[in-house]
């Protein structure tokens, strides 16, 4: 089942909730603040021995003060344009963050629009590359059972709404 909601994604009480982080995983503006503002320096100290991550790729912390279990720190593309495999990275963001909550034993997940805020992807061609890779994924993983899309604005949850429904 998949989700949609405007609300503050540090606030789910989901297994795991997704990080839009930067590839050093070592903090930024944006989600990222936010889940490390409400979750406590844990989370940054267990992300400083991960040695980063590659664009399109996840790893895991747990999850300090926040009511998930795990944070998955994904990096989105940042967007240069569309010819630089942004589409791709950006699926397997999503790909990679269900696989990763199958493997941790998580069963519902909560993702925030990865890179369409500081890093620019435009939000009608974000939301059918990560709804679509969201299902897929979750077709391949059925033990995920819920991902909740948290968005701050309407907006863009009309866009995810209409890849939704597409
Ligand atoms: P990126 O660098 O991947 O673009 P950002 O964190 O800048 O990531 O933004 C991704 C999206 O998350 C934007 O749409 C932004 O408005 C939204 N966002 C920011 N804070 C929160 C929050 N606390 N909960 C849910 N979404 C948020």
């Amino acid at each position: 089942m998949i989700e949609l909601v405007v609300g503050d994604i540090t606030e789910q009480a989901v297994d795991a909730i997704v990080n839009a982080a930067n590839s050093t995983l070592l903090g930024g503006g944006g989600v990222d603040g936010a889940i490390h503002r409400a979750g406590g320096p844990a989370i940054l100290a267990e992300c400083r021995d991960l040695g980063g991550c590659a664009s399109g790729d996840v790893k895991a912390t747990g999850a300090g003060n926040l009511p998930a279990k795990h944070v998955l720190h994904a990096v989105g593309p940042m967007w240069r344009g569309g010819n630089h495999g942004e589409p791709v990275q950006l699926a397997s963001c999503h790909q990679r963050a269900i696989e990763l909550a199958a493997d941790l034993g998580d069963r519902t997940v909560a993702f925030p629009a990865i890179s369409t805020g500081a890093y620019g992807y435009p939000v009608e061609l974000a939301a059918p590359v990560a709804i679509h890779a969201t299902q897929d994924a979750m077709r391949a993983y059925p033990d995920v059972e819920l991902a909740r899309f948290v968005f701050r604005d309407e907006a863009t949850l009309a866009s995810y709404r209409e890849a939704l429904g597409s």
